[in-house]
């Protein structure tokens, strides 16, 4: 049975406030299975509201309500779904129990206005909120199970998790008169687009498969999701692997992490493992990379420091560059760029350096250097020699889009040389 999800509150119709409550519960809810029909967004109006939860419990098997939950005038999510179910508001002993509870706890005494959060309509029950003092509701309407949830997202997030999601799992197993076990994972890439990387996976990408396999782009990152459901939990297991398997065989080296790891912490991890450290000479970057790196706990043992070298001046004096390259080649130059990267290591004593220069625009771009024209240098020790690579770029987007592509660029070509890979991988980065 399809779910709808409704969100509730003026700050949403209104525009101040982004609902990512429902594209949080879209995608947990789309991981069990369970399509929706609908996102709804209603103000703080009880018949406006009263009469959407009327309509979306017509249409849907689950309906998932957050936000007006709280104790003041404007909160009136409780009363509207009482007038929807034709129901009372009763005061429930134990959550107000559970509120003043939550009160001592801080050392305070339970305002008044509070205790009305523990008066759901009668013949509902409340959820539990672990994260703060609005308690959830669980109702049904016709053939429809309602979860009512606060509107904040950390306080609805705990509730979906402990006992929504396990609620809404049972009853679809008792109506599909099966048990499912459904799996997800994530491999992430960067380096190459999304219709490349749906080329080489192919008819992994069909449709009907299971596991299914689609993949989502974000902040230039391409992540292969795979998903696999069967009634068996090891078939489930067994095939989630195999699938796994064969994404990153057709992906390749692009393919960085699973899951949550991010390119800067398999940077450092990598780093960590062969005991070696980096260091950065940043000109179009601005010091991007090393926050990037440095974001990572941990990062202390691999990251030395670096340079944000923005005026010509700057890479002379710190990183040795020759004025006369830079007046020869310009800043932006494969030249300048290995310079910076050779200079760094040698100043910092590092196993590998990183540099940037580039143009970020929106202003500064000619005909030979348009903006999102970036060179990445790479420079590492070898034997008793130190090397260099020199790559190129022509990102396209804004300055912000060409800053950050170029921070991961550099991150990503670094990983593939730590990993002895062919940099050539990198579709956005070709060697000069
Ligand atoms: P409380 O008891 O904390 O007042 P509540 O259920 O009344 O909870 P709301 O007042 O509707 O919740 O919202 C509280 C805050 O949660 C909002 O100011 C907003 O920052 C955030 N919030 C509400 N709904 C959403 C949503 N759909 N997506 C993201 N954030 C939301």
């Amino acid at each position: 049975m399809p779910a709808i999800l409704l969100s509730i509150g003026d700050e949403l119709t209104l525009g101040q406030t982004v609902d990512t409550n429902a594209a949080w519960l879209a995608e947990h809810l789309s991981a069990l299975g369970i399509a929706c029909l609908e996102h709804r967004t209603v103000p703080d109006d009880l018949d406006v509201i009263a009469a959407a939860i009327q309509q979306c419990a017509e249409r849907a098997g689950t309906l998932i309500i957050t936000g007006g939950l709280g104790p003041t005038d404007d909160d009136l999510t409780r009363p509207a779904l009482a007038k929807a179910m034709g129901a009372e508001l009763i005061e429930d002993p134990a959550s107000v129990e559970h509120i003043s509870a939550y009160f001592r706890a801080r050392g305070r005494e339970m305002p008044d206005r509070t205790r009305v959060q523990a008066t759901p309509p009668q013949t509902s029950t409340m959820i539990e909120n672990t994260r703060g003092t609005a308690p959830g509701i669980r109702a049904s309407l016709g053939g429809c199970d309602i979860f009512v949830t606060p509107g904040v997202p950390r306080e609805m997030k705990a509730m979906y998790e402990r006992d929504i999601e396990p609620a809404i799992r049972q009853s679809a197993d008792q109506y599909s008169g099966v048990t499912r076990t459904i799996l997800t994972a994530k491999i992430n890439t960067f380096g190459s687009g999304e219709s490349d990387i749906a080329e080489q996976l192919g008819n992994l990408m069909a449709r009907d498969r299971n596991p299914l396999v689609g993949t989502t782009v974000s902040n230039g990152y391409v992540s292969v999701r795979v998903r696999s459901e069967h009634a068996d939990p090891q078939q489930a297991e067994t095939m989630l692997a195999v699938t796994m398997k064969q994404v990153r065989d057709k992906v390749g080296p692009l393919a960085f992490g699973h899951d949550d790891e991010t390119l800067q912490q398999v940077v450092i991890d990598r780093l960590r493992g062969s005991r070696k450290t980096i260091t950065t000479a940043e000109s179009c970057t601005g010091g991007l990379i090393a926050g990037m790196l440095t974001d990572v706990p941990g990062s202390s043992a691999a990251v030395l420091g670096g340079w944000v070298t923005y005026a010509n001046e700057m890479k002379t004096r710190y990183l040795g560059v020759c004025s006369e390259l830079i007046e020869q080649h310009g800043a932006v130059s494969a030249p300048v760029v290995e310079a910076m990267a050779r200079g760094a290591l040698k100043q910092s004593g590092a196993d590998f350096a990183l540099s940037t220069s580039g143009v970020a625009g929106p202003g500064g771009g000619t005909d030979a250097k348009p903006v999102g024209t970036v060179w990445i240098g790479l420079a590492w020790r070898e034997g008793g020699a130190v090397n260099a690579h020199r790559f190129f770029t022509n990102l396209a987007g804004d300055r912000a889009t060409i800053r950050d592509r170029s921070a991961k660029c550099a991150l990503q070509l670094l990983r593939l040389q730590l990993m002895g890979q062919d940099v050539e991988h990198v579709k956005w980065a070709t060697r000069a």
